[in-house]
């Protein structure tokens, strides 16, 4: 048994519009009151905040009206962000305290096991049914399998809705033979740069709508606070920003699928993230947030495939020489690696991706033995492939 996630567009009527905005109301007065509760707490107690919500449908009648289910989910949600806050405190992060949800910033409410059902009308968009709700068409672009366990109903900045669908299926996954490998090296200019010497840049369309978030928010920045005119920004800021990160998630599923397609191993650096420079350009921090993506992406759909992703160390990737293993010290303006012992001369990101295989394999065969992985020694040297990274498929031949 596994859970998959599918998200799919909301198309609520203007009522039930008014529905949903009042849901998400209740929902955020019965989370702040349980915040409060907790604040009140010596040590936290979920089950005595649970047991909280008969007081409050007393204190506010109107409670009635939402479903029980998606009441009793709020001091989960609860719960869950306090362990994100203290897992990022354990990770030396600075962080306040959880804090009361304003009007407009309580965005998710969830149908936990039951109170939803999905009816099928054959059109372009199904039924939702959500209890105490009403209908609401769901636009369902694609196709799955297994029990329906949750249901997230969530507002986005730019006024769409989206159902969030957890999806419990039976899946037997075997593990495949390893007969391709690769090494991956992740970077800015490229994003990708393989063992097989393919270099892949994000892809125009992308950079292209980077270039407008960053215009859009300059004329935001010239709006008067509290006008009309601000508001309107914030909203075509917002759509931009969404179109965005669809442009990119869209480009790294198509990636991540394909190496996951062609490859049955696949070591990839493993990324500190919290190490790294956090950016203060909104599309700067979109770009960067790329790589934690593209390995989240990476891992479940090998997970899915029966294939293997091996993290490595990113330690000395880049100054060890790929061919001869010595220490190779170069800033990081060096683009080209040229070993003075060996004599082998190869792009900086190259040489990285071949010595992040070979860790990965070194790694692999250490926990979990030989056997399976005897026949893709050694690693040539290739010719280098520049990717059309709008047009993958045919690029990668
Ligand atoms: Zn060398």
């Amino acid at each position: 048994m596994q859970l998959k996630a599918y998200k799919f567009r909301l198309y609520p009527s203007r009522q039930t519009e008014q529905k949903l905005f009042w849901t998400l109301d209740k929902c955020r007065l019965v989370y702040n009151d349980m915040l409060e509760g907790l604040n009140n707490q010596d040590k936290p107690n979920r089950y005595e905040l649970q047991a909280m919500l008969p007081k409050l449908k007393q204190q506010y009648s109107e409670l009635q009206d939402v479903y029980s289910k998606v009441l009793q989910y709020e001091p989960y949600r609860l719960f869950s962000n306090l362990k994100s806050l203290s897992r990022l405190k354990g990770k030396g992060r600075k962080v306040g305290r959880l804090r009361f949800k304003g009007k407009g910033w309580f965005k998710t409410f969830t149908y936990n096991q039951s109170g939803f059902r999905i009816e099928m009308t054959g059109k372009r968009c199904q039924t939702l049914c959500l209890s105490k709700i009403g209908e609401i068409p769901i636009r369902m672009h694609r196709s799955f399998r297994g029990t329906i366990k949750q249901i997230t109903i969530k507002r986005y900045k730019s006024g769409k809705w989206f159902a969030m669908l957890s999806v419990e299926q039976k899946k037997v996954i075997k593990p495949h033979r390893i007969r391709k490998a690769v090494g991956i090296d992740l970077g800015l200019t490229n994003i990708v740069t393989d063992s097989d010497n393919r270099y892949t840049c994000s892809p125009q369309y992308l950079r292209k709508s980077l270039k407008k978030l960053r215009r859009e928010q300059i004329r935001f920045s010239r709006t008067k606070k509290k006008s009309n005119n601000r508001d309107k920004q914030k909203i075509g800021l917002a759509k931009v920003y969404e179109r965005i990160t669809n442009q990119r998630d869209d480009f790294l599923h198509k990636l991540s699928y394909a190496y996951i397609k062609k490859y049955d191993f696949i070591a990839i650096e493993n990324l500190r993230i919290a190490n790294m420079v956090r950016n203060r350009y909104l599309s700067l921090s979109i770009m960067d947030a790329s790589w934690s993506r593209f390995m989240q992406f990476l891992s479940y759909k090998a997970g899915n495939a029966g294939k293997i992703v091996v993290k490595v160390e990113p330690r000395n990737t880049s100054q060890k020489c790929s061919q001869c293993g010595e220490m190779v010290r170069k800033s990081l303006a060096v683009r080209m690696h040229r070993c003075l012992y060996c004599k082998a001369e190869l792009d900086r990101d190259y040489n990285a991706s071949l010595n992040i295989l070979s860790s990965g394999l070194k790694n692999y065969r250490r926990d979990c033995g030989k056997s399976r992985l005897s026949e893709i020694e050694p690693i040539p040297m290739r010719q280098a492939l520049v990717c059309d990274a709008g047009n993958l498929y045919n690029s990668w031949g």
